[in-house]
């Protein structure tokens, strides 16, 4: 390989590196556990003095394809794949905050990382400020409290399509001495890079666009490396401080910039035990091979679709910041290489003209499932949403006719065709 590979060299290529007569493609390692000769070589190994594998629960060789290979494509110094996307957020959090601490997110996050973070951290003792992405610097900086641990946001939010201004957070981050995390499962490393743009730590649900064919669950936790806990060392002593766990080991001397990586597989997942297994990473690294194929197909096809939304005389608004007259097309075009699959739109006539309106395509199925290679379409307000009042899903953004409409790598002609044939049935 030459120095420094570029992305789709990467995906193809990275985290498996056969030795002569290995096996060309990693294997699947289902093992719970793994074989040493001598007593002292295990120890060495529960005593963190030397690296290698000894329980499927801390770390396993077909998991360590996949963590090698998201880490280079996004940059990172180390990686974590989790059994979700939930517990990839869960592990970043725990690995960061105790009771009594406190985080700031933006608002319109994937539903799954609201309740997480706005309901089951909470009842833990870890609460959230939820601000507008789009406030101002000093704005989202006024929600910063002294016990603050984190700032969170997503780079492209599931389902608003909103893009993050990295750099503005970043700065409030800055400001407020603590680590900026991103979610940026819905661009993929291939059509943003959050570290690029001050991002200290990334995370994926792995179930969506890396994966990439519904097939598999997962998640990762990525980490640049470079964000300074000795600097503020009182914020975070679980990284800074004796672990007794490990005989007073303290991370940050013991592991410099992998500390925190290093902290959330040997503290987090062997305590709370979030490993995903050896055949869902083995999946995943799979179909990552063809992620840079995929997403531009993705990104060519939902920016077609959008257009022939957007001109059509049935349908009210449609929401992708690939269009021209997004509130979001100058920061997709600022930090997007392209804007991916997922859009949001309202045809004329309500809540019962998209419900005849999704009963009505063939193609596009209807799932609770976003990113894959397949077309599929949700209605929020009879489904993920159905619980709240129509006042309450309003304020969140969820309008009645609200269709969320995942764009898959089928031909664009014939995704077009379905939603025309649809159109015209209302
Ligand atoms: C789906 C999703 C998650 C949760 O991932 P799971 O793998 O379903 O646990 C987190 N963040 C975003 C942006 C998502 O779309």
């Amino acid at each position: 390989m030459e120095k420094t590979p570029k992305l789709e060299t990467l995906a193809v290529q990275c985290g498996w590196d056969p030795s002569n007569g290995d096996p060309r493609v990693a294997p699947i390692n289902l093992s719970t556990t793994f074989k040493y000769n001598t007593a002292k070589e295990l120890a060495d190994l529960f005593d963190l003095k030397a690296a290698g594998h000894f329980y499927t629960r801390l770390s396993n060789p077909t998991a360590e394809v996949l963590e090698k290979k998201m880490s280079a494509l996004e940059g990172g110094v180390g990686a974590l794949a989790t059994s979700s996307g939930q517990s990839a957020t869960a592990a970043l959090v725990m690995n960061l905050c105790e009771a009594g601490d406190h985080i700031v997110s933006t608002g319109t996050i994937y539903g799954g990382s609201s309740n997480l973070l706005g309901h089951s951290f909470a009842k833990l003792g870890i609460t959230t400020t939820f601000v507008d992405q789009d406030a101002s610097e000093d704005e989202i900086f006024a929600a910063v409290r002294p016990n603050t641990k984190l700032l969170f946001g997503e780079s492209l939010s599931n389902p608003s399509v909103k893009v993050l201004d990295f750099e503005k957070f970043a700065r409030v981050a800055e400001r407020a001495g603590i680590p900026f995390a991103v979610d940026n499962t819905f661009p993929t490393p291939f059509l943003c890079r959050p570290f690029d743009y001050g991002a200290n730590m990334v995370v994926h649900s792995l179930s969506k666009y890396s994966d990439g064919h519904a097939c598999s669950l997962g998640g990762i936790l990525i980490d640049k490396g470079d964000f300074d806990f000795r600097r503020h060392a009182k914020k975070f002593p679980g990284l800074t401080q004796p672990d007794e766990t490990y005989h007073g080991m303290v991370y940050t001397e013991a592991f410099g910039k992998y500390a925190f990586i290093t902290k959330a597989r040997t503290h987090v997942m062997r305590d709370f035990g979030m490993m995903i297994s050896p055949m869902n990473a083995w999946l995943t690294n799979m179909n990552l091979e063809t992620l840079h194929l995929r997403m531009q197909r993705h990104s060519e096809n939902a920016q077609k679709v959008a257009e022939f939304l957007n001109s059509h005389p049935k349908i009210d608004w449609v929401n992708y910041p690939g269009l021209e007259n997004s509130k979001y097309n100058a920061l997709a075009k600022k930090y997007l290489r392209a804007c991916s699959g997922v859009m949001t739109f309202g045809p004329k006539g309500g809540r019962s003209a998209a419900e005849k309106m999704m009963d009505s395509l063939k193609l596009a199925a209807i799932v609770t499932h976003v990113a894959d290679v397949r077309t599929c379409v949700l209605h929020p307000a009879s489904t993920t949403h159905r619980q709240l009042s129509d006042a309450e899903q309003l304020a969140t953004g969820i309008r009645p006719e609200l269709i969320r409409l995942s764009v898959g790598i089928e031909h664009a002609d014939d995704i077009i065709a379905d939603l025309d044939a649809a159109l015209s049935e209302i």
